[in-house]
């Protein structure tokens, strides 16, 4: 196993983090974060030799990222592809200025765990052979868990790094902890550091926000904060604009219908990330009522899907028209709106008043086509003998046409 390797290289080796935190409250976590008093980079490459997979590696901030081929449980009873372990040699950071990008150096486990952000993500299991198992907790982190609060270790924690406070937020929602006292006065003394950070950190914290079960009681959290006056300018708590990312949603949940049930403490988001950038249309919705909202969202963009729903949602507005509110089939819907991703046809759907009492059919379409299976894909046209072509995208928007409006069924 892996704390023998460990011990082989006599290095002390741990989880950390968010992985220690889920396993205590009993959430789901894939995402194993190692960190070895040692050398981190050896220890991954070591584990790659022994159990094979593949191994990225940072020299200069002395982290690897280890893949492995397969991973299974001592036995064999269960194995899964795949696994992803992030290691990193214990380090210490700390920050020439406000919100600067740390300096990073070596250091002990206790240092290392020291700079994380809150006490219930500075925990650690020991995994060498001798000591697995061993829970180290110096900063109270269990505590803090069984009374469900959110303690930074120190007091410039916030002003170190600002984005903290957006992350604060995001563990309160999603475990329905709050931060204690001492912690929100920190946090609110911090807030005129929020300006330093650079839109894509703050983008990256906003979109993790959003992706998560509770995006609106996040965004009324920030208001009452005041964090949205350093982000976007006052305005935010206005009850319009509550009530657009309420219906934002509403909608949302409706349409890629997962059975969400938020007594399921395993599901921290509820649509796939990977396929779905939803995120951006709630910040859209935030800046919406400025004049310049576009641009101004168009600066936290995270990659070319982000852009992509900022640019339909651009396009769809202007020739969004009550006729399309009148069509009763699916199929004419979709030649009017294939072209546009599903995320900016919701968005633009909740900005038309009354939506709600127009809109069944469009839910309807948005629902199926989100839904339409891969019964004919190109492989298969190819395996019929169609030539490559221009006439794939023809066929299969046809196929889907016909599905939507059900003359082809699951079993076709
Ligand atoms: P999630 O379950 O959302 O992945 P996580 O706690 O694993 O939550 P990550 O963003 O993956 O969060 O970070 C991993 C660990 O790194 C955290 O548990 C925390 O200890 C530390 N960390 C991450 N971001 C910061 C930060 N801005 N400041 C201090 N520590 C941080």
């Amino acid at each position: 196993n892996i704390g023998e390797k460990a011990d082989k290289l006599g290095f002390k080796a741990y989880i950390i983090g968010g992985v220690v935190r889920d396993l205590v409250i009993g959430f789901k976590n894939e995402d194993i974060d190692i960190v070895v008093e040692g050398d981190g980079i050896q220890f991954a490459q070591m584990l790659a030799e022994e159990f094979g997979g593949s191994v990225r590696s940072h020299e200069k901030f002395g982290t690897a990222t280890w893949k492995t081929d397969e991973f299974c449980v001592a036995n064999k009873s269960y194995c899964r592809e795949g696994l992803k372990f992030d290691i990193t040699t214990a380090r210490r950071e700390y920050y020439d200025y406000p919100a600067a990008l740390p300096t990073v150096e070596r250091s002990s486990l206790k240092e290392d765990l020291y700079r994380r952000d809150f006490t219930i993500n500075a925990m650690a299991i020991q995994i060498n052979d001798s000591e697995f198992g061993k829970l180290i907790d110096y900063f109270h982190g269990i505590k803090d868990i069984n009374n469900k609060k959110i303690r930074v270790l120190y007091n410039l924690s916030f002003v170190e790094d600002p984005t903290r406070i957006l992350r604060a937020v995001r563990f309160e929602q999603r475990f329905g902890f709050l931060m204690d006292g001492h912690t929100q006065e920190l946090a609110l003394n911090s807030l005129d550091k929020i300006p330093a950070v650079s839109e894509v950190r703050i983008a990256n914290e906003l979109k993790n926000l959003f992706q998560e079960q509770h995006p609106v009681e996040a965004i009324e959290r920030l208001a009452a904060l005041g964090v949205w006056d350093y982000i976007i300018g006052d305005g935010v708590a206005s009850l319009e604009v509550l009530e657009r990312v309420k219906e934002l949603k509403g909608v949302i949940k409706i349409v890629t219908n997962k059975n969400v049930n938020n007594q399921d403490i395993h599901i921290t988001s509820p649509y796939d990330n990977d396929k779905y950038r939803f995120w951006i249309c709630y910040l859209a919705s935030l800046f919406y009522d400025n004049d310049q909202w576009l641009e101004r969202v168009q600066r936290f963009t995270l990659n070319n899907d982000d852009v992509e729903v900022l640019n339909h949602i651009q396009k769809l507005e202007a020739i969004w028209q009550d006729k399309i509110f009148m069509q009763t089939s699916l199929g004419v819907i979709h030649r009017e709106l294939y072209q546009f991703r599903v995320e900016a046809i919701i968005f633009v759907l909740t900005l038309t008043s009354d939506y709600r009492q127009q809109a069944k059919t469009i839910i309807e379409y948005l629902q199926k086509r989100v839904a339409i299976p891969a019964l004919l894909t190109g492989k298969k046209l190819k395996e019929l003998g169609i030539k490559p072509g221009p006439i794939y995208s023809e066929i299969l928007f046809e196929y889907e046409c016909a599905y939507l409006n059900g003359e082809i069924s699951n079993k076709d």
